[in-house]
């Protein structure tokens, strides 16, 4: 028998690990979007603001987990499957890169809200309460996101239509 504290610590070790490597294809994935989106401005500004706050989320799971005494070296970015799968689609092709990519990016915030919801559990219920808040800001900081890709949705859609119809390439 093991304690309850002796199950969640490691859980939440490799639970920030896995958020550490999701916060760095987050990067990869906003990166591949960012100067091929003239005629989505809004999109474009959002998706800049929101990569400084990924690079904040990374230094916040760097300091939590040197706070656990797990040295930043250790920290090794294996990669989740699901991660993996949205940087491997290409869009690029398809001839409706913004509409594809801005499923993924609701997709890949909804994965990143999932991921700090239950690190925060964890860190509740494992004796780590001060480090929530910082989980905390990091989750309100993907709701709001999710909340711009899902709400930008129609305005994209009807862009797009228009750009069409005007002959244009709408695309990105
Ligand atoms: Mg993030
Ligand atoms: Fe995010």
């Amino acid at each position: 028998m093991a304690t309850t504290n002796e199950v969640i610590r490691p859980l939440f070790i490799v639970g920030l690990r896995d958020v550490h490597a999701v916060e760095h294809q987050a990067l990869a994935l906003i990166d591949r979007q960012l100067d091929r989106l003239k005629n989505y401005p809004e999109v474009e500004a959002r998706l800049r603001s929101h990569r400084t706050e990924t690079e904040q989320q990374i230094s916040r799971v760097e300091q939590i987990l040197a706070d656990l005494g797990e040295s930043h070296s250790s920290i090794k970015d294996l990669g989740l499957t699901i991660s993996g799968n949205l940087a491997a689609l290409s869009h690029t092709i398809a001839g409706d890169e913004i509409i594809k990519n801005s499923f993924a990016n609701f997709a890949f915030e909804n994965f990143e809200i999932a991921s700090y919801t239950g690190l925060i559990t964890l860190a509740q219920d494992g004796g780590f309460g001060n480090v929530t808040s910082l989980l905390e800001q990091s989750l309100a900081e993907e709701q709001a996101m999710a909340d711009f890709v899902i709400g930008g949705i129609p305005k994209i859609m009807r862009t797009f239509v228009d750009l069409k119809v005007a002959g244009e390439d709408g695309s990105r």
